[in-house]
């Protein structure tokens, strides 16, 4: 079972697309996938098609230990996952695990429930670095960073890296940054094209292949509670995630190779 947290403490870089759609590629290809919606947003929730509304278990009732996996899991019928679901009772958590012991080990533990149980298990962090993220930081064996490909794009990177520094050092011996993934790149753009040359040069052997472009189906498709290859699958949105999917298999496991674009 390997533990992918996607992060990135800047706002709407595309996280959450990646995490409902990297979920449901890798489901497509066969893999066992857990989500777990640790943003009090809700959106990885709402998007993978469950109503954050009528949840009565949620990541919030997991981690201050009201209820285990088993009660809280649901499962999302138009990704093939499933999803640990959330709402806004999750900003709680902070204040209410303030003095908690081992406040940083929530998720960790919780997820040691069903250990063997999936492939993959991908964690939607909120855009801060805040108890939750550091919960799912702790609980991953690696972090997978969604850049949107315009102006601003490495600041707070600095921040990310030495946090997961500090983790490494005190928390999580075995945390490795997965990959840079550049998202929402628009081929017409000048713009977007410099800042990906930009991250070219600085992370060229942890920067993925896949480049995931602007596609406005990719915006769409939460709102009919689908991944994009439940609403689109020829979209051009669907197919890098899809590209996603096979090289982050592929690094994983050699024999199964892709061909680089
Ligand atoms: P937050 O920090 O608020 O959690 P986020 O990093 O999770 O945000 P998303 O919610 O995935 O980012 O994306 C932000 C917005 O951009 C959303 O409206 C989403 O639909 C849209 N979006 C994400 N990726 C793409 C893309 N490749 N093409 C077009 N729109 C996109
Ligand atoms: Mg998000």
């Amino acid at each position: 079972m390997k533990i992918l947290a996607i992060a990135n403490q800047k706002g709407g870089v595309g996280k959450t697309t990646t995490t409902v759609n990297l979920a449901a590629s890798l489901a497509h290809l066969g893999r066992r996938v857990l989500l777990v919606d640790l943003d009090p947003q809700g959106n990885a929730t709402m998007g993978s098609g469950i109503d954050k509304s009528k949840l009565k278990h949620t990541v919030y009732t997991l981690l201050i230990g009201e209820s285990d996996v088993a009660a809280t899991v649901q499962t999302s019928e138009a990704g093939g996952f499933d999803v640990l679901p959330t709402n806004r009772e999750l900003a709680g958590a902070e204040v209410e695990l303030v003095d908690a012991e081992q406040r940083e080990t929530r998720l960790k533990a919780a997820l040691e429930q069903v250990a063997g149980q999936y492939d993959f298990v991908i964690l939607d962090c909120p855009p801060a670095l805040n108890l939750l993220t550091l919960n799912a930081l702790v609980a991953a064996d690696s972090v997978m960073i969604p850049m949107q490909c315009e102006y601003y794009a490495l600041e707070g990177l600095s921040d990310l890296v030495g946090t997961l520094k500090r983790i490494k050092q005190h928390l999580n011996r075995n945390i490795e940054i997965e990959g840079l993934l550049r998202t929402m790149f628009d081929p017409r753009s000048t713009l977007s094209q410099q800042v990906s040359d930009q991250l070219v040069k600085h992370f060229t052997s942890k920067l993925y292949h896949t480049v995931i472009p602007r596609n406005i189906r990719l915006a769409e498709a939460p709102s009919y509670g689908r991944p994009i290859l439940a609403y689109d699958k020829s979209s051009k949105g669907a197919q890098a995630y899809l590209q996603l999917a096979e090289e982050l298999l592929a690094r994983h496991n050699p024999q199964h190779s892709v061909q680089p674009v």
